[in-house]
């Protein structure tokens, strides 16, 4: 709801000028995508720590025979 910059009369969105002086209005801001934030970190973020802890946990469970393979 762009008010007149000019005398503040309210203007449908798609006005370009105002209705009572002619007053050319603001461009609405076009909006920005805003990332999706969990927590304030990105969710990408996110991602990434749930795959290192996955790799942890792999690892975790899985080095032991993997570094050290018992023969047989
Ligand atoms: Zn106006």
């Amino acid at each position: 709801m762009p008010d007149c910059p000019n005398c503040g009369t309210w203007n449908p969105d798609d006005k370009l000028v105002c209705w009572r002086c002619q007053t050319e209005m603001p461009k609405p801001k076009p909006e920005k995508k805003k990332p999706v934030r969990f927590l304030g970190m990105p969710l990408w973020t996110w991602a990434i720590l749930a795959v290192m802890l996955v790799v942890w946990v792999l690892i975790t469970c899985m080095g032991p025979r993997l570094l050290a393979p018992v023969g047989g």
